[in-house]
């Protein structure tokens, strides 16, 4: 059986650096494309960061059944969402090659693939605070002031779900945080092999054990609060 690891993070927390660095240090892991019907953006191309799909195309799958999961997202002033979705076939694909699977998906979608998979682990990165993920967004030019506004609006909402997930990751130092991620996934194969486990396999599951929930709730209050300036101010 395929492990499904799920990454979801707010927009500029440095996801996709992260993912694509997991990608280079661990073998035996496929990457879901998710289909939307968003436009493509700057250099995507169809078939790499997404399937560019019609409207009346997603919902024939949804009709036939093709997704795990799938949300509509809404931006500001829109009547109508975007719609984004896992197919079934990439999990299919995956466990036929022995491979293990990677869903980069938002926190609706982690709760739908969590009912459907309750063995799925899933994973929650975090930027270290507000200032730091408003820098990010600025600096990386691709956003408008009202749409970096609404970035952060948004973000503030997911992180307020991080309790859902099994494991937090607070993305300060890119190859600390690259490293963790890949002690995560290591960790879950080792603890689902019948093998005994050598001292240096042990001292990973340990290091992944350090990122689980219950170990993270005190590091993620700060991180909240700081998207929360009104609150415990008692306005
Ligand atoms: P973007 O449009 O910036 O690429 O992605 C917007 C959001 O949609 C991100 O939070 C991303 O994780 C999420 N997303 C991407 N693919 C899927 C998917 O297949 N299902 C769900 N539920 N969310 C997705």
């Amino acid at each position: 059986m395929s492990i499904v690891y799920i990454v979801s993070a707010p927009s500029g927390s440095g996801k996709s650096t992260l993912v694509n660095e997991l990608f280079k240090m661990v073998p035996h892991l496929d990457f879901s494309i998710s289909y939307t019907t968003r436009a493509p953006r700057g250099s995507e191309k169809n078939g790499k960061e997404y399937f560019f799909v019609a409207r009346g195309e997603f919902e024939a799958m949804i009709a036939a059944d093709e997704f795990l999961e799938y949300a509509e997202v809404f931006g500001n002033e829109k009547v109508r969402g975007e719609y984004y979705g896992t197919a079934r076939r990439f999990l299919r694909e995956a466990e036929a090659r022995g491979n293990d699977l990677v869903l980069d998906i938002d926190v609706q979608g982690a709760s739908q693939v969590k009912e459907k998979i309750p063995q799925a682990v899933s994973i929650f990165i975090l930027p270290p605070d507000r200032e730091n993920l408003e820098w990010r967004l600025r600096s990386r030019g691709l956003d408008a002031e009202d749409e970096i506004c609404r970035r952060l609006d948004t973000a503030r909402r997911e992180i307020e779900n991080y309790s859902k997930y099994d494991y937090i990751l607070v993305n300060k130092v890119v190859e600390q945080s690259a490293d963790q991620l890949r002690d995560i996934v290591l960790s879950e194969r080792l603890q689902r092999s019948a093998a005994e486990l050598s001292a240096e396999e042990k001292r990973r599951v340990d290091r992944a054990q350090a990122c689980r929930l219950e170990q993270a709730r005190e590091r993620v209050q700060p991180i909240l609060a700081s998207f929360n300036p009104q609150a415990g101010k008692g306005t």
